[in-house]
């Protein structure tokens, strides 16, 4: 009586383990990388991003991974010096970046 009862148990278990939940079955299907919080990198600043992927079927999030976009240094471009004259300050010949403020500008006093 009792073993019957305990094997009866033992029997249903099986049977709801195998067939009753298909979710513990499903197995994820890993669809592109998406891009996913996106920051561009400045001159001096880095950026990045996360790459997600995502189950076709499900939508569920498998994996993320943060990825760093390194600075991208300044694009420098280099403009010529004027002297000094007595009525005008000069400048130094000097370099300013193409995508911000950074400039190495220095001015000469005008002659005295
Ligand atoms: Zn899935
Ligand atoms: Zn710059």
């Amino acid at each position: 009586m009792n073993l019957n009862i305990r094997v009866a148990v033992l029997f249903l278990t099986i049977v709801l383990s195998t067939s009753g939940c298909t979710f513990n079955v499903h197995k994820h299907m890993g669809g592109l990388p998406v891009e996913e919080n996106r920051i561009e990198p400045t001159c001096t600043e880095d950026g990045s991003y996360d790459s997600v992927v995502y189950c076709v079927d499900d939508g569920v999030e498998i994996s993320r991974e943060h990825i760093i976009l390194p600075s991208l240094g300044h694009d420098l471009v280099d403009h010529q010096g004027k002297e000094a004259t007595y009525e005008e300050d000069g400048y130094l010949p000097y370099a300013t970046c193409s995508r911000c403020d950074y400039t190495t500008y220095q001015t000469i006093p005008k002659k005295q």
